[in-house]
Order: structure tokens, then C-alpha cells, then sequence
């Protein structure tokens, strides 16, 4: 089945083609600066790279049309017609409690998303627009969302519910729904395949760690605790973003700093984490250089964002009463074995024990990093999104 996969953000979409039956993917390109001037188009495919500027202020439903002619386009196209489209699965940041799985986009759907947009009111209402967009643009094909929230959905009260007055969580909604759960959830079906065993008998904990960074605990196939919360603030340090903290500096912060309640949560999303810690860059790789050439801050910003990990794979394996496998993914976990190394060390006694010299080979790659008397099972697997996105899609279209 020939597969769009948009993910639609605030001024940009990208997009990459599949095709199921076959190939995989086709071609993947990013349409950015939506709605702010010189928006550019950038397209891959057979390994070529395209560039266009089609100039002026473009909206969404440009922008996927964009994308749509640079992929039936005579020489960088992958296709010869869009008539080839046979569905469109759209990344929908925000499901709430009305979606604990992919759905198939009706009036119905793209109102529940509407009434999640109070939730995450950044993301699902540019992620509407790419859905509103490919509505117009290919009408008649069935399209589907899948949701980052949807694998959280199988956690219980007592891991998704703040210690704050009941009528806050019935008014407002605000619990921890967690996010990066397509990741999670691919990454710990790898696992089961890795290790040979069926899913349903596996406690896994998943470390997500890219730019924003994530843990679920996976408990036999679903999610049972994850590290973000009612946004994507909580939990471990991520490049700019602080993760736990007492709240009260929050207001402590605002205060001192003369922030309003937008400025104070630009500034915990955008300016701490490895960024605020070091003062040099979000980019773990800067900050791994910036250690090695002694700078004292970044050697704290390593030291204070694996020791958050590694807290976090203590939690989650008392959560689940012990653990089999731990799952390193996304930029971070598929290509550090300093952050790998430094999270999981004094961990024997969990039983967690990684090998050092596959840990240094598992860089992009599809490994095993345990050492020989493990008893948990250290892997390193490379995230991929958009394969889950395609087959939810393929899914959904053929019920
Ligand atoms: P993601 O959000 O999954 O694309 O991950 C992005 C982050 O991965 C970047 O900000 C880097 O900090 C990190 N990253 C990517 N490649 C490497 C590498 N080779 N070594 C260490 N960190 C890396």
C-alpha cells in the first residue's frame, strides 16, 4: 500500500512516502518557515537531495501541496500521480483519554481532536491542519491518526494521577498521559523479537533518548509508567528541557525573574536542561566535546542527565517487580555509549551489566550491548516511527 506519513508542526510538515508491499520508504522531505517568510521545501529520494524555494508566506495546505508535486515531480518524484495515494496516516501529538489507539479520520475523530487541543495546544491544531489539508487535497482517501498519548492509555490510576484536588483531573483533565509512545511502543516489540520471547512475558524498560527524552516502563505488552506527564516537561533532562524539578521553582523563578505564565513556560521547556546546565549546547554531542576539553559545566550536565536515568530504571524495575530488558533508542540511546555506559553503571545488582566493547560498536545499529552474566538484556534499537505510523495506517484502512 502506497502510504503518506505527515507529521504537521506549528511551521513546518514533514512527510515521507511508503510503500508497504515493497520498498518501504519511497521519500521523505520537510516543508519549514510555514507562515513565516522564505519557506523552503526539502525532498529526498533515491538518495538525492532537492531543494526548492517557492517564496511569499505559505499556510499548511500549501505546504502539503507542496510535498504532494515534489513527489509526482518528473525527475525528484517517486510517483506518477497522486491518485497513487492510497491512505495518509497523520502523527497526532494529543488523544487525551478519548484515544487509547489509532483511529481512521471522521468528524467524529477531528472533533476529539479538537477537544484535546486545550491539552496540547501547540501541536494539535497544526497537526489538524496537515489532516484538513490532505482532506481537501486527496479527498475520498482514508486517512488515520496515530497518536504519541495512545500506548500510554493502559496505565493505571495510581501511575497517572497527580496528588492534587480531585476536580483539577475532572475539570481540566490533568493527569500524566506520557508521550513518544509509538517509539516506546516499537522499540519494546523489538525487543521481544531480540530476545525470542513473546511480549506478554517481558517486563522491558524503554529509554527514549533524543532531543525531548522519555522512559516507559512496559509491563507484559502495555505501558504501565512513563517519565513525561501531563506534558513533555516531566521527567529525565532533556537538551533543553528541565524534567523533574520541585514545582515550587516554578513560582520561585517567575518571581525573581518577572516571567508571566507563557515567558516561565518558554523558559523550562526551551532554555534549561543539557542547554540551561552547561551553558554551551542542547546538542549532547557539544557537551560530550565540551567535557572532554574540561569544561567543568557540561561534565555536570552528563553527570546530572544519566543519573536521572538511571533513577528512572530503578523506579520503573520496582514498578514492575524487576525487569528483563532495557531498550536504549533515538538520537541519544542509538549513538552514545558514554550516556548508555554512565546510566546503567552500579546497576549489577539489578542485574544489568553492559559489555563495554559491543557497547562502543552499537552506534546506529541493532545490538545487544549485554555483558555475558547479565541477567538483563541491554539493547540498542533504532526507533522508527514512521514504520509504525505506516502499518497502523495499513491497519485501520483494511478492517
Ligand atoms: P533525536 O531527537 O532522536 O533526533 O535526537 C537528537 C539528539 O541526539 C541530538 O540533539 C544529539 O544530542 C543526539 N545525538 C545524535 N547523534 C549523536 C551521537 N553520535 N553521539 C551523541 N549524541 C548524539
Amino acid at each position: 500500500m502506497i502510504i503518506l506519513i505527515l507529521n504537521s508542526g506549528s511551521s513546518s510538515v514533514k512527510y515521507q512516502l511508503w510503500d508497504t508491499g515493497g520498498d518501504g520508504m519511497l521519500a521523505k522531505g520537510l516543508v519549514s518557515r510555514i507562515g513565516i517568510d522564505n519557506p523552503l521545501l526539502t525532498h529526498t529520494a533515491r538518495g538525492k537531495k532537492y531543494e526548492f524555494s517557492p517564496g511569499g508566506i505559505i499556510d499548511h495546505n500549501t505546504a502539503v501541496k507542496l510535498a504532494l508535486d515534489a513527489l509526482v515531480h518528473p525527475e525528484h518524484g517517486v510517483i506518477e500521480s497522486v491518485e497513487q495515494i492510497e491512505a495518509v496516516g497523520h502523527r497526532v501529538v494529543h488523544g487525551g483519554e478519548e484515544f487509547s489507539g489509532s483511529a481512521l479520520i471522521t468528524d467524529e475523530v477531528i472533533a476529539a481532536i479538537e477537544r484535546c487541543i486545550p491539552l496540547a495546544p501547540l501541536h494539535n491544531p497544526p497537526n489538524l491542519m496537515g489532516i484538513k489539508a490532505c482532506l481537501k487535497l486527496m479527498p475520498g482517501v482514508p486517512q488515520v491518526a496515530v497518536f504519541d498519548t495512545a500506548f500510554h492509555q493502559t496505565m493505571e490510576p495510581h501511575a497517572y494521577m497527580y496528588a492534587l484536588p480531585y476536580e483539577l483531573y475532572e475539570k481540566y483533565k490533568i493527569r500524566r498521559y506520557g508521550f513518544h509512545g509509538t517509539s516506546h511502543y516499537y522499540v519494546a516489540h523489538q525487543a521481544a523479537e531480540m530476545v525470542g520471547k513473546p511480549i506478554e512475558e517481558l517486563r522491558i524498560i524503554t529509554a527514549h533518548l533524543g532531543n525531548g527524552a522519555s522512559m516507559t516502563a512496559v509491563k507484559f505488552g502495555k505501558s504501565v509508567d512513563t517519565s513525561m506527564g501531563f506534558t513533555p516537561l516531566e521527567g529525565l533532562v532533556m537538551g533543553t528541557r528541565t524534567g523533574d524539578m520541585d514545582p515550587a521553582i516554578v513560582m520561585f523563578v517567575m518571581k525573581e525573574l518577572g516571567l508571566s505564565p507563557d515567558e516561565a513556560n518558554n523558559y523550562f521547556n526551551k532554555k534549561c536542561g543539557l542547554l540551561g546546565l552547561s551553558g554551551r549546547s542542547n546538542d549532547l554531542r557539544d557537551v560530550l566535546e565540551g567535557a572532554e576539553n574540561g569544561d567543568p559545566r557540561c561534565q555536570l550536565a552528563l553527570d546530572v542527565y544519566s543519573y536521572r536515568i538511571k533513577k528512572y530504571i530503578g523506579a520503573y524495575a520496582a514498578a514492575m517487580g524487576g525487569v528483563d530488558v532495557l531498550v536504549f533508542t533515538a538520537g541519544v540511546g542509538e549513538n552514545s555509549p558514554y550516556i548508555r555506559q554512565r546510566s546503567t553503571e552500579g546497576l549489577g545488582f539489578l542485574g544489568i551489566k553492559i559489555d563495554p566493547a559491543k557497547n562502543e560498536q552499537a552506534v546506529g545499529i541493532k545490538m545487544d550491548i549485554s555483558a555475558p552474566d547479565a541477567t538483563v538484556r541491554t539493547l540498542v534499537i533504532p526507533t522508527n516511527e514512521e514504520l509504525v505510523i505506516a502499518t497502523e495506517t495499513e491497519r485501520l484502512v483494511k478492517q
